[in-house]
């Protein structure tokens, strides 16, 4: 027995400036919409293109008590941490970085894209961590686009990537603290699939390309579509679209969130910044 999902809500992005001043499309949080439980925040990074020596990033900054997700579709970053880890995020690659107890991190251009320009477009996501998993030593899993499973629709009218969960039989190399779905669907005209999302979950699509049908409803560039409950959602599209998909199973535990850090009460967040300023999140060996 399925029971489909519906739209209950389309919530329209935002523009936003972040890190040195970047612009980046935020449907979470908006107005009204703290988190979609347990997506913190969804930015769309571009696509911009920048002119040679314009390229700008995030420099040397902390996190404490969830998980920062680098998606690239195109351009390329760079970065580093207190942890001593270094690398480049290419076209198609993921960053899954736990933050959990705290580290401190610079999410740049790389060395070529500030000194040349050229476009970044790309996505950022935060998945909060549990109570249970707020303060454990922080983790990378870093997988390249080569190595990040795809399917093809019967029809080869639906592509996807899976980041997180599972899709027409590719199941993601990713770990997750708790269960995640995360996939790019990539829909052709005439594209049409039904996506298991456990009942479990709580459900969205955000479309960053063409407009798609979310379970019959017409959801554009920009725009999130929140699901009803339910145990699967239908994506079809009479023109070329682009969208993530993203389901998680809710916390249900208090949010404090302040900046960088996201934890369950305020007095965990003072000890977070108290943590920083006295340097105990690290500082990044240059
Ligand atoms: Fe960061």
């Amino acid at each position: 027995m399925t029971n489909a999902r519906t739209v209950r809500r389309i919530i329209q992005s935002h523009r936003q400036r972040e890190g040195a001043g970047f612009i980046v499309r935020r449907p979470v949080p908006t107005v009204g919409v703290e988190q979609i439980d347990p997506f913190l925040l969804v930015d769309e990074m571009g696509p911009i293109t920048y002119a040679p020596g314009e390229a700008v990033g995030a420099p040397d900054h902390p996190h404490r008590g969830f998980e920062t997700v680098t998606y690239v579709l195109q351009g390329e970053a760079q970065h580093e941490d207190s942890a001593g880890h270094r690398g480049t995020i290419g076209p198609g690659d993921v960053q899954w970085m736990t933050a959990g107890g705290g580290i401190v991190h610079s999410e740049e251009p790389s060395d070529a894209m500030k000194r040349d320009g050229g476009t970044m477009h790309g996505f950022q996501l935060w998945v909060n961590l549990p109570k249970r998993d707020k303060l454990m030593p922080p983790r990378y899993q870093e997988v390249k686009a080569a190595q990040l499973p795809k399917a093809t629709t019967a029809d080869g009218l639906a592509k996807v990537t899976v980041i997180a969960g599972e899709a027409l039989g590719a199941t993601a190399r990713i770990e997750t603290r708790t269960p995640i779905i995360y996939q790019h669907w990539v829909l052709e005209p005439g594209a049409r699939v039904e996506q298991p999302v456990d009942a479990a979950m709580q459900g969205f699509a955000y479309v960053f390309k063409g407009t798609a049908l979310v379970a019959g409803r017409e959801v554009k560039d920009g725009q999130l579509a929140l699901f009803s409950s339910g145990d699967s959602i239908e994506l079809a599209a009479t023109e070329r679209a682009e969208l993530l998909l993203l389901a998680g199973q809710p916390l249900n535990e208090p949010l404090a969130r302040y900046g960088p850090f996201v934890m369950n009460t305020e007095d965990e967040l003072v000890q977070a910044v108290r943590d920083f300023q006295a340097g105990r999140l690290g500082q990044i060996a240059r």
